[in-house]
């Protein structure tokens, strides 16, 4: 730690925001002795644990159910009926965010993080306020994340956010669904499972722009499959309420009535009102994410950003990583960057999707000559029950080299199988070793070792 931060300012570090990037690297720094101080003005967690990737598996495994009792009857399980209570959901959702916050806290506290209650701002490069108090710091890590983006729609306000949807006490009978990346896709599932009538309107012409293109196609066929009223090139004019309900419009006359209607159009980064611009640190001019470097630095010396704030990529464990990374750089001398390039990633719709690396399509654009290997399977489970779900696995391989370039999978258990595959792919592993490596039977994931023939 440089001598400048030692008896001058109250604190070594003030962290704003302690969502997963926030408290991973004030725990962490705190764990080296720095004196660190942690600003927050909502619930303790973030989005991951409060509003995101936590309530919202805990309403997949919820809407999951609704497969399994229509798949018993074909394993031999008498017929039931079943009824559904939003309000019982969204109870067990609540106590369990209370739980995992209270561990926060505790964490925070017993690593020796002070916590300030409220809204922060940084009125200058080593001080900050919050609720009136005026705390110095030698660094400030703004960790702030993001809040769902309102594109210019007439009446767009009508749209509730995923963190609504999460707090719903009544499970809606219609829902509509805007845009189709994956706040889109998991909610529009969710709800399908729990018995909505769903529909999703995107302006693209296959859902998760990005992702590898026969991914996007058979995605969009299993949402179709599960009843989803897919409208891609929908082009969004305006949403007004009506009798029967919110009506969306498009600019080609079509439109979509629901009793709630969500905005899954993306995500900004929480960088306004916090008097960054004012003191020089630069923000993206579309964005308004917090331009750092490769070591999240910002613009402004003592100034450092990790997270969704800084929209790089909008993940936990890359947050959680960015601030580790950030305090081996600035407390214990040992700089570190994080490699953005291979990162797992999944959409927990139903069927999931998950993939890490290059697609199809990114390889080609980097000039790489690819082999391309896939399986598209009925799961042993569905021939029983009859149900339609297929699953699809990918393999991208350099041709040169022969290296994994890229591994993407739809169907059931695709993020576990992905992620532990993730391990191979980072280290560099080639086809042939995903040959030489002996399958286990009767898996789904033992497919991805007996791709024995590349796609003509
Ligand atoms: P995404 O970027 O995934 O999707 C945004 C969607 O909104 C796209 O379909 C996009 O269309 C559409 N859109 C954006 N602007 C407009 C516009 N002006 N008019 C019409 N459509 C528009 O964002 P999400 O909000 O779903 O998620 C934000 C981020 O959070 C993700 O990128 C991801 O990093 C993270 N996240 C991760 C999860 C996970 O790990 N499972 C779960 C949820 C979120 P188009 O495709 O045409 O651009």
């Amino acid at each position: 730690m440089s001598a400048e931060n030692t008896a001058v300012y109250d604190f070594d570090l003030i962290t704003i925001g302690a969502g997963s990037g926030g408290v991973a690297a004030s725990r962490y720094a705190a764990a080296q002795g720095v004196r660190v101080a942690i600003c927050e003005a909502d619930r303790v967690g973030g989005t991951c644990v409060i509003r995101g990737c936590i309530p919202k598996k805990i309403f997949m495994y919820a809407a999951q159910f609704a497969e399994s009792f229509a798949d018993a009857p074909a394993y031999g399980w008498a017929a039931a009926t079943h009824a559904f209570e939003m309000e019982r959901l969204t109870g067990a959702k609540n106590a369990e965010t209370e739980r995992l916050e209270g561990i926060y806290r505790r964490m925070l506290s017993s690593s020796g993080v002070r916590l300030f209650a409220g809204r922060a701002q940084v009125a200058d490069a080593h001080t900050v306020v919050v609720d009136g108090q005026r705390l110095s710091a030698g660094r400030i890590l703004v960790a702030t994340g993001a809040a769902t983006a309102r594109p210019p729609i007439p009446g767009i306000e009508l749209a509730l956010t995923s963190t609504e949807l999460l707090d719903l006490r009544e499970l809606p009978h219609r829902l509509l669904v805007l845009g189709s990346g994956y706040i889109a896709l998991e909610f529009a599932s969710i709800f399908r499972g729990l018995g909505s009538e769903v529909s999703l309107a995107f302006r693209a012409e296959a859902p998760l722009r990005g992702f590898d293109q026969d991914l996007r196609t058979r995605s969009a066929t299993a949402l179709r499959e599960r009843g989803i009223d897919l409208r891609p090139g929908f082009k969004f004019a305006r949403l007004e309420r009506q009798a029967g309900g919110i009506v969306c419009h498009g600019a080609d006359g079509q439109a979509v009535e629901a009793d709630v209607v969500l905005n899954a159009m993306g995500r900004l980064p929480n960088s306004a009102g916090l008097g960054l611009e004012a003191l020089g640190v630069k923000l993206d001019p579309g964005s308004g994410a917090v331009c750092v470097d490769a070591y999240s630095r910002s613009s402004v010396d003592s100034i450092f950003a990790v997270g969704d704030v800084t929209d790089r990529l909008a993940l936990t464990p890359v947050a959680i990583a960015e601030g580790r990374a950030f305090v081996d750089t600035e407390f214990r001398g040992k700089p570190r960057r994080i490699d953005h390039s291979t990162v797992a990633s999944a959409v927990f719709c139903l069927p999931p999707v998950a993939c890490i690396g290059l697609t199809e399509a990114a390889a080609r654009e980097r000039g790489l000559r690819t082999t391309v290997f896939e399986a598209d399977f009925r799961p042993m489970k569905n021939v029983i029950s009859g149900r339609a779900d297929r699953s699809y696995m990918k393999l991208v391989v350099d041709a040169a080299s022969d290296r994994v370039l890229g591994v993407h999978m739809l169907g059931v258990d695709a993020p576990e199988i992905v992620q532990s595959l993730a391990v191979a792919v980072t280290m560099g592993a080639t086809k042939q070793q995903f040959d030489a490596t002996m399958a286990m039977h009767p898996t789904a994931a033992e497919e991805f070792m007996l791709m024995r023939t590349p796609r003509a």
